[in-house]
C-alpha cells in the first residue's frame, strides 16, 4: 500500500507558493542529485519549472502526484531540463491515467522539440494522441503573459548560441514573485527577472571559475546588490560547489527542499 505524504502536494498554508525542489542537480549527476525540476503548488494551480531526464523519479521520490501538475514551464531544451517529458507523457497516458488538460510552455521551437524528444525516447510515441488535452505555447523573451493565476515574464539568457533559445522566468502569483535564472552566464536581463523577487533561484555552477554560458557564485554575488532578491537559493551546482556547502553563506537547494513564499 502506498502511503501518501499529504503535506508534499497539499496547498500552501500561510504562503502563496510552495516550492519543492524535486531535483536541483546539473546534467551530470553531481552529488547524486536529480536533474532540474521545481514543483510549485499555489492556492489554485500547480506547475513544474523544468522536467529533466530524471524528473519522474524525482517527483515520485517526493511523492508528488503528476496528475496534479497543470502546467510545465521549460527554460531550455537541454536533457537535464527537458528530457523528462517523454517519461512524464507516457506515465500520464498509461499509468497515472491522466484526464485533465496539460499545458507545456517554453521557448520558441517547443512543439517540434517535443516531437523530437518523444520520438528519440520512445519511437512512434509522438504519433499516439494523448487521452487528455495537450497544448503548447511558445513564450517570447522580453514579454509577459498571463497564464491562469500566473504572470510569466520571459527573458532571453545566454547558455549557447546568442539567439537562444534559453529562458529565465519571473513568475508572479498574487503579490508573490518567484524568479529563476535557468542555466546561463551573467546577462543584465537577470536584474529585471530577479528584481526584488520573494525568491530568486539562481544557477551557481562554479564557485569562482569564469566559464562561458554558466554562472559562478562570485559573479552572482557581485550583482546581487542590483537584483536585490528577498531570498536567494543556489541551484545546479557542480562538485566543487557541492564540496563547499558548509562554508557558503547562501542558502543552497537540495533534492526535497520545500520553501514557502
Ligand atoms: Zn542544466
Ligand atoms: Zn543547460
Amino acid at each position: 500500500m502506498i502511503i501518501r505524504n499529504e503535506t508534499k502536494g497539499s496547498k500552501p498554508k500561510g504562503g502563496v507558493m510552495k516550492i519543492t525542489f524535486a531535483g536541483c542537480g546539473d546534467a551530470f549527476g553531481s552529488g547524486g542529485r536529480f536533474n532540474t525540476c521545481f514543483h510549485v503548488r499555489c492556492q489554485s494551480s500547480c506547475f513544474l519549472i523544468d522536467c529533466g531526464a530524471s524528473s519522474m523519479i524525482a517527483l515520485k521520490a517526493q511523492q508528488l502526484d503528476p496528475n496534479e501538475i497543470e502546467t510545465i514551464l521549460i527554460t531550455h531544451f537541454h536533457g537535464d531540463h527537458f528530457g523528462g517529458l517523454p517519461y512524464f507523457m507516457l506515465d500520464a497516458q498509461f499509468f497515472s491515467k491522466r484526464r485533465a488538460p496539460l499545458q507545456v510552455l517554453g521557448p520558441p521551437g517547443l512543439k517540434e522539440r517535443f516531437a523530437d524528444v518523444m520520438e528519440t525516447a520512445f519511437p512512434g510515441s509522438s504519433k499516439t494522441a494523448p487521452k487528455f488535452e495537450l497544448t503548447f505555447e511558445e513564450l517570447v523573451p522580453g514579454t509577459s503573459r498571463v497564464v491562469g493565476d500566473k504572470e510569466i515574464t520571459t527573458a532571453q539568457v545566454r547558455h549557447g548560441p546568442p539567439e537562444g533559445p534559453f529562458h529565465a522566468y519571473r513568475i508572479g502569483v498574487d503579490d508573490k514573485v518567484l524568479a529563476y535564472t535557468g542555466d546561463t552566464e551573467w546577462v543584465d536581463e537577470l536584474i529585471e527577472i530577479g528584481h526584488n523577487a520573494d525568491l530568486l533561484i539562481a544557477e551557481a555552477y562554479f564557485y569562482d571559475k569564469k566559464v562561458p554560458l554558466h554562472l559562478d557564485l562570485q559573479t552572482l554575488e557581485g550583482k546581487l546588490h542590483l537584483i536585490h532578491p528577498k531570498r536567494l537559493i543556489l541551484t545546479h551546482m557542480n562538485d566543487d560547489m557541492l564540496s563547499r556547502l558548509t562554508e557558503l553563506s547562501h542558502e543552497c537547494a537540495y533534492d526535497g527542499l520545500q520553501v514557502l513564499i
